[in-house]
């Protein structure tokens, strides 16, 4: 390895062949690009598909099958009448792991997907031209710009730099940043936290500016060296996924009890043990849903897809759920509730009136606009097309632009006053200045920002009062101000106090400009209203340019209130745990207020999602419940820290994540209603049927079928389901909270109840009664009547918990691949028993017409019954019983949410 610090810049320039002043060239890009590959670190092998297989098998239910098989290949031994019961089952099995390993992989290719899209990006130089590219395409040579927010792409020779300060402790354990310099001149055997001119891979620029060349890209660098640092984390199981779990294992507990009850029955009723056993492990088979993690994890995927599509892109996976009960949502104003396109629309100079629109300027205003230019960095560059266009800061941008509507001439201006430094813009400080030369000697100082910001010299009250006055009516208005003072003096003091330029400056003026709301928000935040979530802004700007916006746009009604930073900073954190209610917009506070501001709500027991962009939004970020980092504007390390990122930067698309969130849940309970009224009606049923002496209910390739292969594939098309029309219109629901809160548990046992009536009649019609000529009663025709109603019900059944109105009025139409899985999976098992070699083949008995007439009536029962219920609770005032019921089933309550009381406790 090459001691890059100690190598001198031109020789790095000749080894990486790139001129440092236009960068790579394409071509070269292309050739490095094939000869060092991808800056990134060795991805871990892909699990091979035999451990993909092996790994199916720590499944439970799997085993169990497994069980079963081996059992019913013993016994198929021992009695020798055919292999064809093990068979169906171990085929079965097969079924099962080839559905879960092609779903699977269909949702990590989602994943990965994402993973891709996430991959930072950086500006390099290359072809002499500035160009944003993912830090994954990075090569050896390439030039790249550093400023504060900015992630260093790969290890680097610093070129130049201006007091650059870079984050190293991921590297170092330093937590200091380190002072870097372009110019060190080193000599050898320095560790890496004394390389002074270079810049490592995964460090954080957090001040300052810099170039630097690439010398060393993925594995090669020291990031890439550490061992460790390699081994991707394991994808962690969401919160939902882990609380499924435990949810499965409560249901394995159920099992293998009824097991035990059936073997016992069967037992005393001097039942084959070999048969029995086999029996029981069935049931235990029968009752673990075994589709339903493989559904969750699609649900999630597809959920995490549709955000993608929406703008959305999710960070880290349980965000998609955790964004599904979110109740508060602090967002910035500037950019994400606006367009952060501003145009100026009035400006004062003191002596003369305030100026709007199209009038000619007095010279003083011009004057005014001049020195406004010279204080901002933004200035007009010729596009590709020959247009103008103004780049840099939003806000200097619309200096600028009105400027050269005025017929301004900025060339000649800035050869006049040269510019001798800058102290920067910070949303802390609400100003900056510039330091320019005067032509007459010694310095113009300068300083543009917030009116309360600027340290003017005293000035009479008359004047002050006219200022804020006319400051007054510009921000109520919504117009951002921006005002301008400046100072002269004869000599500059050394750099580390050029804060002491910033005192006693001359009121020069002032300037007002708009930035329109995005269209679409006004409406985001109404549905988020309707949806009981709380919108709340909060930004830099003057409290009654803020007002005025938030107004426009819903977000302050009457008897909410606006808060300033200061007023913030007066407030204790139970002052604010009690009256955080009360503010829906922050005014002129700084990134770190953002974090009492989550806190507060999150003590009140609020989901809270929180917006940011900058380098110090960061903590706030990762306090929030969802952090939210802007795509476009953000800093890359806000998107780090953020659980997404929003693409387009626009409020509404926090809305729509919200939206889908809450269709990922809501699609999940879904799935446990459809597979649990399945299972349990299965156990329910054998239970019954064995305890009142009727024998088998169904046998367990029967079971099998209806378990793997009929709740299985329709099951598949719930993760898709399109989201219920009216999920916007609930509360959100409450993160801790049970699935089955809201009377889930009531229907799941009311149609449980339904399905093992309407499987038991079939099974008693088919063994004991004579239904039409040449088909006596007996039990193989108890058995595959009941098979077919337990079957069809279940299809039915998938129709009836996509939504709680009724089947009819939400059109069956809006999920075509479920209705056709759902048809043909009909068709499949009818036949089953109308085909004569699969019939045998499964065990099955040939019935007659009048039974295809009585299992049609049957298995209408329980989607009847459904029915009828979702009918009642459109009317619940007729049936103060049925509540009584349903509130004695949310046997898991959720936790109590805050009452008033509670806040009581410390607030007045
Ligand atoms: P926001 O949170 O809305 O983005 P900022 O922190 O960017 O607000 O800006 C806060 C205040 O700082 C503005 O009201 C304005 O007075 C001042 N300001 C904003 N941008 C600049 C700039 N480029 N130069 C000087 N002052 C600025
Ligand atoms: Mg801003």
């Amino acid at each position: 390895m090459e001691d890059w610090y100690l190598t001198t810049i031109n020789e790095i320039s000749e080894k990486l062949s790139v001129n440092f002043g236009k960068g790579l060239s394409s071509d070269q890009v292309h050739e490095k690009q094939a000869q060092y590959g991808k800056n990134e670190f060795s991805r871990q092998k892909k699990e091979s598909l035999i451990r993909k297989i092996l790994r199916q098998f720590k499944d439970v239910s799997v085993l169990i099958l497994l069980l079963a098989a081996i059992l019913s290949l013993l016994l198929a031994l021992r009695s020798g009448h055919g292999f064809i019961e093990p068979a169906v089952i171990i085929s079965i099995v097969i079924m099962n792991v080839i559905l879960a390993i092609t779903q699977e992989g269909k949702a990590e290719k989602a994943l990965e997907a994402l993973a891709d899209m996430n991959s930072p990006s950086c500006i390099v130089l290359r072809d002499g031209k500035k160009q944003q590219i993912h830090t994954t395409d990075v090569v050896p040579g390439d030039i790249v710009l550093l400023e504060p927010g900015v992630m260093v792409p790969a290890d680097g020779r610093l070129l130049e730099s201006t007091s650059l300060a870079v984050d190293e402790s991921s590297l170092t354990g330093e937590s200091e940043p380190a002072e870097k310099d372009a110019a060190a001149e080193l000599s050898g055997g320095l560790p890496i936290g004394d390389q002074d001119n270079m810049v490592f891979m995964g460090c954080l620029v957090t001040a300052g500016r810099g170039k630097a060349v690439i010398t060393a890209t993925g594995m090669e660098t020291q990031m890439g060296k550490i061992a460790g640092f390699l081994g991707e984390t394991q994808p962690q199981k969401t919160p939902l996924q882990q609380r499924l779990d435990r949810m499965g294992k409560v249901i394995s507990v159920i099992a293998i009890l009824s097991a035990i009850v059936l073997f016992a029955v069967g037992l005393r009723q001097g039942m084959e043990i070999w048969n029995l056993v086999l029996l029981a492990v069935s049931l235990a088979v029968a009752a673990v849903p075994e589709t339903l993690a493989l559904i969750v994890t699609l649900t999630l995927a597809n959920g995490v897809s549709n955000m993608v599509k929406k703008n959305a892109l999710v960070r880290k996976l349980p965000a998609v759920e955790t964004l599904g009960s979110v109740s508060v949502i602090c967002t910035d104003k500037t950019g994400t509730l606006t367009q952060n396109k501003m145009t100026v629309k009035s400006l004062w100079v003191p002596g003369s009136p305030a100026f709007c629109d199209e009038e000619k300027l007095s010279e003083r205003q011009m004057e005014f606009l001049r020195r406004l230019a010279l204080a901002s960095n933004a200035r007009p560059e010729t596009g590709d097309d020959g247009e103008t266009v103004v780049l840099g800061n939003p806000t200097e941008a619309a200096v600028i632009r009105y400027a050269l509507t005025k017929g301004m001439d900025l060339a000649p201006l800035e050869a006049q006053y040269p510019k001798a430094g800058e102290i920067p813009f910070s949303s802390d400080r609400k100003m900056m200045t510039a330091i320019l030369k005067d032509p007459q000697g010694g310095y113009l100082i300068l300083t543009k920002g917030a009116l309360d910001r600027l340290p003017f010299k005293p000035q009479e009250q008359e004047l002050r009062s006219e200022i804020n006055e006319k400051h007054d009516s510009f921000a109520a208005g919504a117009l951002r101000v921006i005002a301008l003072g400046s100072r002269r003096v004869e000599e500059l003091p050394p750099e580390d106090a050029w804060g002491e330029l910033e005192r006693d400056l001359t009121f020069e003026g002032i300037i007002g400009m708009i930035d329109p709301p995005r269209p679409e928000v006004a409406a985001a935040i109404e549905t988020a209203k309707r949806a009981g979530i709380r919108t709340v802004m909060i930004t830099g700007d003057h409290a009654s340019t803020a007002a005025a916006i938030a107004r426009e746009i819903g977000i302050l009604s009457d008897g909410q209130k606006v808060i300033t930073g200061a007023e913030l900073a007066e407030l204790s954190d139970d002052d604010l745990h009690c009256s955080v209610r009360d503010y829906s917009v922050y005014a002129r506070v700084s990134p770190e207020d953002k974090i009492r501001i989550v806190k507060a709500w999150q003590s009140r027991h609020e989901i809270v999602a929180m917006t940011g962009d900058g380098v110090n939004d960061a903590p706030a970020l990762k306090a929030a419940d969802a952090g939210v980092a802007m795509g476009k504007a953000g800093t890359e390390v806000a998107k780090s820290a953020a659980d997404i990122v929003l693409t387009d930067d626009n409020f509404a698309t926090i809305v729509e994540a919200v939206h889908e969130g809450r269709n990922v849940y809501s699609n999940i309970r879904k799935t446990i209603y459809f597979l649990l009224v399945c299972n349990l009606s299965e156990v329910t049923g054998m239970l019954f049927a064995q305890i009142a002496g009727w024998g088998i209910l169904v046998t367990p390739v029967m079971l099998l079928l209806v378990n793997v292969l009929g709740d299985g594939i329709p099951g598949l098309h719930l993760a898709r389901e399109t989201s219920d029309p009216r999920i916007m219109q609930n509360d959100p629901v409450d993160k801790g909270a049970s699935f089955f809160a809201g009377g889930l548990m009531y229907v799941i046992i009311q149609q449980t109840i339904a399905v093992s009536a309407a499987m038991l009649t079939a099974f008693y019609l088919g063994s004991f009664v004579s239904i039409g000529s040449g088909f006596p009663p007996s039990h193989g025709i108890g058995q595959t009547m009941a098979f077919i109603v337990l079957g069809w019900t279940s299809f039915l059944h998938i129709l009836t918990v996509r939504s709680r109105s009724s089947i009819f009025k939400r059109a069956i139409l809006d999920n075509p691949p479920m209705l056709i899985s759902v048809l043909a999976m009909t068709l499949v098992f009818a036949l089953f028993v109308l085909i004569p070699p699969v019939r045998d083949l499964l065990g099955l008995t040939a019935i007659g017409p009048y039974h295809w007439l009585v299992i049609l009536g049957l298995t209408l029962v329980p989607t009847a019954v459904a029915e009828f219920e979702k009918l009642l609770e459109n009317h619940t005032n007729i049936l103060a019983y049925r509540n009584k019921i349903v509130g004695w089933t949310a046997i898991w309550r959720k936790p109590a949410k805050e009452t008033k009381n509670e806040a009581a406790d410390i607030c007045p």
